[in-house]
């Protein structure tokens, strides 16, 4: 998986509405101009295709999405921004109220409005960041363009082995192509959040790698496999009621140790794990 991490300095910041930001919403407002263009940048949809905007806020990245000159919808949780953003981009720009990662994602991306290769960006409220990235990811947008803590980008894109690999890498990676577009300090937020962060951006694939057939026992394999992280694969998986001698006979087929921990397999390895099991 690329990389092209780049920490990014306040160069000069937006002018937004004065708001009490609520913290219990992940509410942390991006002034940093050069940290919005860029994300604008990477968010570009195809042409004739619009963009769909997870939380809004007081509308700071909205005015460089919409510079784009795509069509833009908007998901808000906090109905107390609307009218900020209608005073901001007046009563045309959709906003759509509700919980990101409840909306129907499927319905909402084959809105004609917004053309065949719609993308999905935001400046994520931290506390809500992985349900969302599942929710928006399964429905298959075009491309994800999303701020998320530092950390969580880490455990994204960690590989086989490293501290950061747990269930999210593997299920995320068999499930899209991901980079990381941009690091960005905390000094670009108001309120300053008390970690760094990281722009992503995946790019999800026609269907999850190695031909997985059932998705749904093979992500409730992957989450029974790092159960118990510090345990063997055999013993994690017993827990959840896997059978241990076909789970080694597995791992027999595939030439791998019978004390392996799952955080060791890579994607490879776990699609072999799964078929071997007949997922
Ligand atoms: N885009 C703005 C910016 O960059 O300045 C605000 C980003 S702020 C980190 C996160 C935004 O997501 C807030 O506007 C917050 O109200 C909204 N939000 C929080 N939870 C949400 C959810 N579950 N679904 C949709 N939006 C949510």
């Amino acid at each position: 998986m690329k990389s092209s991490p780049r920490r990014e300095r306040p160069e000069s910041t937006a002018q937004s509405p004065h708001v009490q930001a609520k913290k219990s919403l992940g509410q942390n407002f991006l002034h940093d101009t050069g940290v919005l263009a860029r994300i604008a940048a990477l968010a570009q949809p195809a042409a004739g295709s619009g963009i769909i905007e997870i939380g809004p806020g007081t509308g700071n990245l909205t005015e460089y999405l919409l510079k784009l000159g795509a069509p833009l919808h908007t998901v808000e949780r906090d109905a107390s921004l609307v009218p900020i953003l209608r005073a901001r981009f007046g009563s045309e720009l959709p906003i759509h109220l509700g919980d990101a990662a409840e909306l129907d994602w499927p319905a909402l991306l084959a809105d004609p409005g917004l053309g065949p290769h719609p993308v999905v960006v935001g400046n994520l409220p931290y506390y809500a960041a992985i349900p969302i990235l599942f929710a928006t990811l399964e429905a298959k947008p075009a491309r994800l363009v999303f701020m998320v803590q530092k950390e969580v980008a880490a455990r994204l894109i960690g590989h086989a082995s490293s501290p950061e690999y747990g269930q999210i890498s593997v299920k995320i990676q068999m499930l899209a192509d991901i980079r990381i577009g941009l690091r960005v300090g905390r000094g670009a937020f108001t309120p300053a959040p008390k970690v760094e962060s990281a722009v992503i951006v995946l790019e999800p694939l026609e269907s999850p790698r190695f031909s997985i057939k059932d998705w749904p026992r093979f992500s409730k394999l992957v989450t029974d496999g790092f159960a118990a992280r510090r345990k063997t694969l055999v013993n994690s998986l017993l827990l959840s009621g896997h059978d241990p001698a076909r789970v080694l006979a597995a791992l027999d087929a595939l030439g791998l140790d019978p004390r392996v921990r799952g955080e060791a397999l890579d994607l490879k390895q776990w699609a072999g794990i799964a078929h071997q099991l007949a997922l």
